[in-house]
């Protein structure tokens, strides 16, 4: 029996070929691709005013972004717990501590009563996650952080395409927008991710910070009479480009984005209409008009099910279907829960979630023989076929 996969990357013959050309250049590092990647990022943004920065993953993007809101000891930035831990551990990076807070029972996305209570004096930012690609309650999260002058970031790993009431996330009222390229997400580089921000001050801090802090603009403006090989340190930076080989793949994938999306699109359909009626609870769809990026495929095992989430995920391998969980909550982890003495009581609704969430398989190489095969056991480990 074959086994099928929870996550596939989709690479075509263009990527590889936009690789090779790379590599037989002699110009592998970030150049010329990785600037092109960043303006045709701009472009599918729609927006001329985003500036978007390449990085070599979301994670180093969101760094990059706290660092230029001047995040550091003694700040407060709040977070879901129902997250990946990389949304946490960049503000332990800045010395700044994380508040996580519970989520919505039916989008598992940060709830912005909340978030609305977590805030104290301390509280500099908040990062709100779009979980599995649909957009959370950002009306009400710029709102409630406008109020208090915290900063907003959207960590948008899941998020591309997204829409919020028609706005592309990326182009909305926050302060940053991150997104990831891993090899699972709905495009991929390999590794790498994409920081967006309108403030151009913030956008320059970035780009300094991405690469040893050295300062292009400073050499730009004062530098002309000097020599090629002349560069000043103006902070003490990290290492985070993107090089070329990744940025090559990303424009072919960035270009096959809406097919992609639509793709996805379609699977969710298939899965919603053949898995209804089932001890199962489904994804929330978008609101009407608005865009789902559709990066997981996230269903709840009802406690009318018969059997245990772990003891599903257990069945289904043995059919030969692969699926995961997200997330284990970053509550349920040994260093976020003994550091912060944190409890699955104090998130009664993200630790309910975690108990009962199955991640299906859900991308773009799945055939509609997959999927079937998917539905097949899905139905059959339920005691329904
Ligand atoms: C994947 C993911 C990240 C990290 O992305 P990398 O590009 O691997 O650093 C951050 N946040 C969330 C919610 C993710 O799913």
């Amino acid at each position: 029996m074959e086994f099928l996969p929870f996550a596939l990357p989709d690479i075509g013959e263009e990527e590889i070929l936009e690789v090779s050309d790379s590599l037989r250049s002699g110009w592998i590092t970030t150049g010329p691709k990785a600037k092109k990647f960043e303006s045709d990022f701009t472009a599918f943004l729609g927006d001329p005013a985003v500036q978007s920065i390449s990085v070599n993953s979301a994670t180093s993007g969101l760094h990059l972004a706290l660092e230029a809101l001047g995040i550091g000891p003694g700040d407060e930035v709040v977070v879901p717990t129902y997250t990946f831990t990389a949304t946490a551990e960049v503000v332990r990076y800045l010395g700044a501590k994380p508040i996580m807070v519970d989520v919505d029972a039916n989008t598992f996305n940060i709830c912005p009563e909340r978030f609305s209570n977590a805030i104290s004096e301390q509280t500099k930012a908040v990062i709100v996650v779009h979980f599995a690609g649909l957009a959370c309650d950002m009306d009400a999260i710029l709102s409630i952080a406008k109020k208090n002058n915290v900063k907003v970031v959207e960590d948008a790993a899941h998020a591309l395409p997204t829409t919020y009431k028609g706005k592309l996330v990326g182009t909305l009222d926050s302060d940053f927008t991150v997104f990831s390229f891993y090899a699972n997400k709905t495009m991929t580089t390999g590794e790498g991710g994409m920081v967006v921000t309108r403030n151009p001050e913030l956008a320059s801090r970035c780009r300094i910070m991405r690469l040893h802090g050295i300062s292009r603009d400073a050499f730009d403006r004062y530098t002309s009479n000097k020599p090629a090989w002349f560069y000043e340190v103006v902070a003490p930076g990290y290492k985070y480009n993107m090089p070329d080989i990744s940025a090559a793949i990303g424009i072919h994938q960035l270009r096959r984005l809406p097919e992609f999306h639509a793709k996805r699109v379609k699977m969710a359909s298939f899965y919603k209409e053949r898995l209804s009626g089932l001890p199962l609870e489904l994804p929330p769809s978008a609101p009407s008009g608005d865009a789902h990026a559709l990066h997981l495929y996230p269903v709840r095992i009802g406690h009318d099910a018969g059997l245990s989430r772990d003891k599903f995920i257990e069945n289904m391998a043995a059919l030969g279907v692969g699926c995961s969980v997200h997330f284990i909550p970053l509550h349920v982890h040994p260093y976020w829960r003994d550091t912060y003495k944190l409890a699955p009581s104090m998130f009664p609704v993200a630790h309910a979630i975690f108990e009962q969430e199955v991640t299906l398989p859900l991308y773009t190489k799945m055939t509609e023989k997959d999927l079937e095969k998917v539905v097949a056991a899905v139905k059959r480990v339920l005691g329904d076929a």
